[in-house]
C-alpha cells in the first residue's frame, strides 16, 4: 500500500507495518483466552494513525476501542467504524449531546456528571451505555470505591442508562511485582466481587492496562485495556510475550552532503566543533516533525547499516549529521528508528536520549511526515 503520490515524494517518512500489528493483537488474544480486548487508540493511536490502526483492529478481532474525548471518538464514527468506542477522558457538559449523537460510551465518575448526562438523554430516544470508573489509586479520575456504590445504584435505577462496563486504571504496572499495582487490583476485585458478582446486572468489567498484560493475570477481568503492548513495545526491558514486535520506523533520504574541515561550528550555536576534517550530510527532518530537538548533540542515525552521530542542534526542518570518513551519497536512506542492515535505533533509545518514555516520542510525530502503511 505504499503510494508516494499522497506524499509528494517527501523526503521524510514514517512507515507502519500492518500485518506486524496485526500479529500483536493475536499475541495478545493468545495471552488473555475468551476475555475481550480493548484498542486504547488515543492521540492518534499514539502517533501510529488512528484511522489504519483501528481497521486493522477491526479485522483482526478487537472487541472495543478506547479513546480520549470527543473528538478521536467522533473521527473513527465519521470514517465508518461501528464497534463500541469506550471515551475514557471525563465528560464535558457542552459536549454531551455530541458525545450522544455518536454514540460513544462514556465514562462516569461522578454523580453530578451522570445527572449532566441523565438530563440531556430526555430528549434523546436511545439509552447511553456508560462504564463507571472507579478509581482505586491513580487519583486522576474515577469516583472512589466507598462513593461508587451510591453512584451505581443510580446509574442501574436511572432508565437512560445502560452499565455497559465498570472499570479502573492501574498506577504502577509497568514494573512487575509492584506492591502498589497489587493493591488496586485487589481494591478492583473487591469491589466486584462485593457489589455487581451478585448484583442483576453484568458489565464488563476492566482494569489491565500494557503492564497489567505483561506482568499481572490476576487484572484481566473480561476485557483488557493495552495501548503500548499493541504497538510492540513493552513497559519493561522484559518481553514476556515472544510474538510482539514494534512496526513504527522513520526514514529519510540524504538531502545534502559536504566536507567541512576541522574546528568548523555545525549548525545554530555552533553547539558542535568538527574534530578533523569531516563529511558532514544534512537530512530533510527536525523537530518541527516530532524529532526532538533534545537528540541534539546526542541522538544516531544509520547510514548503510552504521551509526552516526547527530551534530550541531536539531533545526526545526533539518539536522546534519557526522559521516566521518565514510562514503555516502545524496539520496540514500537514512533510518531514524528502526532497522537497517544488522542494525537498529530502538524507540527506546531514542525516548532515553530524551529523558522521557516512548510514549511521548511517538505521540510527538505529527502530518507533515507522510505516513506509509505497508
Ligand atoms: C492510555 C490508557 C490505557 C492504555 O495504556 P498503555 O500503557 O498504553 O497500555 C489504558 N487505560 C486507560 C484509562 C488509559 O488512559
Amino acid at each position: 500500500m505504499k503510494n508516494h503520490s499522497h506524499s509528494l515524494s517527501h523526503p521524510a517518512w514514517i512507515e507502519i507495518n500492518l500485518s506486524q500489528f496485526a500479529n500483536n493483537l493475536r499475541a495478545i488474544r493468545q495471552q488473555i483466552g475468551q476475555r475481550k480486548l480493548c484498542l486504547p487508540i488515543k492521540a492518534n493511536a499514539y502517533g501510529h494513525g488512528i484511522i489504519p490502526l483501528a481497521q486493522t483492529a477491526i479485522s483482526a478481532g478487537a472487541d472495543y476501542l478506547a479513546v480520549s474525548c470527543l473528538q478521536e471518538g467522533a473521527l473513527l464514527r465519521k470514517a465508518g467504524i461501528k464497534i463500541p468506542i469506550l471515551v475514557m477522558g471525563a465528560i464535558h457538559e457542552d459536549q454531551i449531546t455530541e458525545l450522544l449523537a455518536y454514540e460513544l460510551e462514556l465514562s462516569i465518575s461522578s454523580l453530578f456528571k451522570a445527572q449532566l448526562v441523565a438530563k440531556k438523554c430526555q430528549h434523546s430516544s436511545h439509552r447511553c451505555r456508560v462504564h463507571l470508573e472507579i478509581d482505586t489509586g491513580m487519583q486522576r479520575t474515577g469516583v472512589r470505591p466507598e462513593s461508587a456504590i451510591e453512584l451505581l445504584n443510580y446509574l442501574i435505577k436511572e432508565p437512560c442508562f445502560e452499565v455497559a462496563g465498570v472499570y479502573s486504571h492501574l498506577a504502577t504496572a509497568d514494573k512487575p511485582n509492584n506492591e502498589f499495582a497489587h493493591h488496586q487490583i485487589q481494591t478492583f476485585k473487591k469491589f466486584i466481587d462485593t457489589h455487581i458478582k451478585n448484583s442483576n446486572i453484568s458489565p464488563i468489567c476492566h482494569l489491565a492496562n500494557s503492564g497489567g498484560v505483561c506482568y499481572y493475570p490476576e487484572s484481566y477481568f473480561d476485557m483488557v485495556r493495552p495501548g503500548l503492548l499493541a504497538l510492540g513495545y513493552f513497559p519493561e526491558r522484559t518481553t514476556p510475550l515472544s510474538e510482539i514486535a514494534s512496526f513504527f520506523s522513520v526514514k529519510a533520504k540524504i538531502a545534502y552532503f559536504k566536507v567541512v574541515s576541522a574546528n568548523c561550528g555545525i549548525g545554530y550555536g555552533h553547539t558542535y566543533k568538527t574534530k578533523t576534517q569531516s563529511r558532514i550530510v544534512t537530512i530533510p527532518l527536525g523537530y518541527g516533525d516530532g524529532y526532538r530537538r533534545a537528540l541534539s548533540n546526542k541522538g544516531q542515525v544509520l547510514i548503510r547499516g552504521k551509526r552516526h552521530p547527530i551534530v550541531g542542534n536539531v533545526c526545526m526542518d533539518q539536522i546534519m549529521v557526522d559521516v566521518g570518513g565514510d562514503e555516502t551519497y545524496v539520496g540514500e536512506e537514512v533510518v531514524l528508528i528502526g532497522r537497517q542492515k544488522n542494525e537498529e535505533i530502538t524507540l527506546e533509545e531514542i525516548a532515553e536520549w530524551c529523558d522521557t518514555i516512548s510514549y511521548e516520542i511517538l505521540c510527538g510525530f505529527n502530518d507533515r511526515l507522510p505516513r506509509f502503511y505497508l
